[in-house]
């Protein structure tokens, strides 16, 4: 279902840090934001704004930004050599951006590892979530395997993977993080304390979409259920998923509120629906919130950011 148009150059952009904006609030202070095109590396200053200092705000601001180039020297120029290759998927196209590196796997395998997961998740949803999304795969030396995933909405939808150059093709093989980024793409950005449903559903949805597509065994989808979920559970004094924000609440927590809603929705509905047939109302909502024109609705945006396990 996929077609792989080869590689080209990656179109070069410079410089590393591409926005600095000044938002003057009511206070009379001022909110420097300073932001990495390559790795979406984030500052956020905010001093006080007056006649006398705005001339040291800008200087400020000019050296953060030298700053914060010069501490990704390997950004910059892996930017510069950076090589894509372009992936026509289900509903959507995918730009795969790959920083310089010698893999030990080709290129191609990397690209068949994107296209399966790809899949699985269009299978979940019936498409793939956005229409257009961008994957930076950045190189770990001496390391193997698929090290994080962080994938954000706004800017268009993007992750960026770490890689380690020595991967097999075993790992690839059976890697969740490239299907679980890609869940993320189908659902809204949420405040900060609804964390908990972004990551439930990644947790959730990933291993039930690699099944569907066979890269992923049934039975080892209910067994990793059985060994996470109570990782999930609260411990004495939980304040509830919205005020716990650690990891096992937030990942298997998320993911045993998935699994109830599940079980609920089927159990209401004499299993004709799911929790994948209201996962996919709530893409397809977010469709028509576009084409009504809701620009500044927030349930439109696919996930603002999620640093993955
Ligand atoms: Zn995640």
């Amino acid at each position: 279902m996929v077609g792989v148009a080869g590689f080209e150059p990656a179109t070069t952009r410079t410089p590393s840090v591409c926005a600095t904006r000044l938002r003057h609030t009511p206070t009379q202070a001022a909110t420097i934001y300073l932001c990495s095109w390559q790795d979406h590396t984030r500052v956020r200053m905010t001093v006080r704004m007056t006649r006398t200092n705005r001339i040291a705000i800008v200087i400020v601001a000019i050296a953060a930004m030298v700053t914060i180039r010069a501490a990704l020297p390997h950004v910059s120029a892996a930017e510069t050599a950076a090589e894509t290759a372009k992936l026509e998927v289900a509903g959507g196209k995918i730009e795969v951006v790959f920083t310089p590196s010698d893999y030990k796997l080709s290129r191609e395998a990397i690209l068949a590892w994107i296209e399966r997961s790809a899949d699985a998740v269009s299978t979940y949803y019936g498409r793939f979530p956005v229409h257009r999304y961008r994957i930076t795969i950045f190189a770990a030396p001496d390391r193997h395997g698929v090290m994080s995933g962080t994938t954000w909405g706004f800017g268009g939808a993007h992750s960026r993977i770490i890689l380690g150059v020595d991967t097999r093709q075993s790992e690839l093989d059976n890697d969740w993080v490239m299907t679980h980024e890609m869940v993320h793409l189908a659902f809204p950005s949420v405040t900060r304390d609804h964390h908990w449903i972004e990551e439930g559903i990644a947790t959730y949805v990933e291993p039930i979409a690699r099944a569907e597509i066979g890269n992923y065994p049934v039975s080892q989808v209910w067994q990793d259920l059985v060994v996470g979920l109570p990782k999930g559970m609260p411990t004495k004094d939980d304040a509830g998923l919205d005020h716990t924000p650690t990891w096992g609440r937030t990942y298997w927590g998320g993911a045993m509120f998935c699994l109830l809603a599940d079980v609920g929705i089927r159990r209401s509905t004499h299993n004709r629906y799911g929790l994948a047939d209201a996962l996919r109302g709530i893409l397809a909502a977010g469709e028509i919130s576009k084409l009504n024109g809701r620009s500044s609705a927030r349930s439109k945006l696919p996930t603002r950011q999620s640093e993955c396990r």
